[in-house]
């Protein structure tokens, strides 16, 4: 039997699409081996949002060549799709897919073996004829997830300023509620009791249907009505989606979890102009408010980009200023990084790699005060705990707010089971509690 194996960077919509292609593989009858091991085929599924994400892909090539220096090489996502040229140079590669020509993988491959083509082979297209995955749907089940990933829409209208998604996956594009609906009934009869709805631009679901009045609530709704569903969880949106009325929607659906990812980029209003966001601060902060008033204690994380260009010590200072005030349970810390053909890439004062290292770290350090005050809040209290995975005498999961907790227990471990826990310490950064 023929073995393929996986390494996936980037986005919770890169590792959706890796499950997906994942499940393709296996339904063709390959078997799926650890990145590490002896495989035929190597499938690399990029991202291309910093640099560091090109850097990491180009490792990644060049592990696979190391494990078996005869086996066939695939780089798809985001970074193939930007950089064809670029991607083909890398030795060691053997097959470039765009975004597009991913779920057509098994086919490309196929043309590649017949040995009648260029080496490498290169197929990347125009973005706007990507497909949703929806032949392909049957993703997460090969996999021995507990939570599944939903991808909800592809593509993103935005065009924030420093952002090359919308040219490497096009515009928005909504899956049907009904392909949603009857992937997630499926999974939820097999056992899952989680899903994760994700995408590029989730906030946006719907505006792209004739119709325009289904929107990301309805769907949520929708979902919520599912037997079996445990928890919906929701992947980043942006601040302007919390209004009154998805607020009111929230109320209503218990099974959503108290988690929610709102990009903030930055905490000073004039870069977030230079941005393209469209959202102030103030915004951002009412969106807060308005989370906090419905839940007790959510888990509110978000991305901040430091050194972006033009970004002073003064605007720095008001994005602290603004984190601070937030005071978030978990934050992703991203030091601008150029993305040839986006506006930002040209603008003027551009800041210098030291400053941005400096910028990044006081803000990593304020990430990790926040953090931990964040968790030690639960201590003393019951939390309820999805068991994923069991090691070194702990059963390991995550609370609705996403919160990492190792636990013992007299009842005998079952992944995919949910467990009343209380939490006792933190120790060494970890949560440790006992399952009543
Ligand atoms: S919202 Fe902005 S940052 Fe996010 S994908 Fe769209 S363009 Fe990129």
């Amino acid at each position: 039997m023929s073995k393929v194996a996986f390494t996936t960077l980037g986005c919770k919509t890169n590792f959706y699409e890796t499950d997906a292609l994942m499940d393709l593989f296996f339904r063709n009858g390959y078997d799926i081996v650890e990145y590490d091991e002896f495989s035929d085929i190597y499938v690399v599924n990029t991202c291309t949002v910093t640099h560091v994400g090109d850097k990491k892909s180009r490792q990644m090539i060049r592990r696979a060549k190391k494990s078996n220096p005869n086996g066939c090489v695939i780089v798809v996502g985001c970074y193939a799709q930007i950089s064809p040229e670029e991607v083909r140079e890398i030795e060691g590669v053997d097959i470039v897919l765009g975004t597009a020509e991913k779920a057509d993988i098994l086919y490309h491959l196929a043309q590649y073996q017949s040995g009648k083509t260029d080496k490498p082979y290169v197929a990347v297209s125009d973005v706007s004829k990507v497909k949703l995955f929806e032949d392909i749907s049957e993703t997460v089940a090969a996999s021995a997830h507990t939570r599944a990933f939903i991808k909800i829409q592809e593509g993103c209208n935005q065009f924030c300023s420093y952002c090359i998604i919308p040219y490497a996956r096009g515009r928005v594009r909504s899956r049907s509620s009904e392909s949603i609906l009857e992937e997630i009934k499926r999974l939820a009869t097999r056992g899952f009791k989680e899903f994760v709805l994700t995408g590029i631009h989730i906030g946006s679901y719907g505006i792209d249907f004739e119709d325009k009045t289904y929107v990301l609530k309805d769907l949520m709704g929708d979902i919520h009505a599912i037997p079996g569903v445990v928890r919906i969880r929701l992947g980043s949106v942006e601040p302007r989606l919390i209004d009154d009325a998805f607020i009111e929607a929230l109320a209503s659906m218990p099974k959503v979890c108290d988690h929610f990812h709102l990009s903030l980029q930055s905490g000073c209003d004039a870069v977030l102009r230079r941005m393209n966001r469209k959202y102030t601060t103030q915004d951002y902060a009412k969106a807060v408010e308005r989370l906090r008033k419905l839940y007790e204690a959510p888990s509110i994380t978000t991305d901040v980009i430091v050194g972006f260009p033009g970004e002073t010590d003064a605007d720095f200072e008001e994005t602290v200023a603004f984190v601070s005030s937030v005071a978030f349970s978990e934050m992703h810390i991203f030091p601008y990084s150029k993305r040839e053909g986006t506006p930002a890439a040209t603008m003027p004062d551009q800041i210098d790699a030291t400053v941005k290292k400096q910028r990044s770290e006081r803000l990593i350090q304020l990430a990790e005060e926040n953090k931990e005050a964040y968790m030690r809040h639960f201590i003393g209290n019951t939390v309820s705990v999805l068991a994923e995975e069991q090691k070194d005498g702990y059963m390991i999961g995550h609370t609705t707010n996403y919160l990492k907790v190792h636990f013992t227990g007299e009842r005998a471990f079952q992944s995919g089971m949910m467990y009343t826990v209380e939490i006792l310490e933190l120790n060494d950064g970890k949560m440790i509690g006992k399952a009543l």
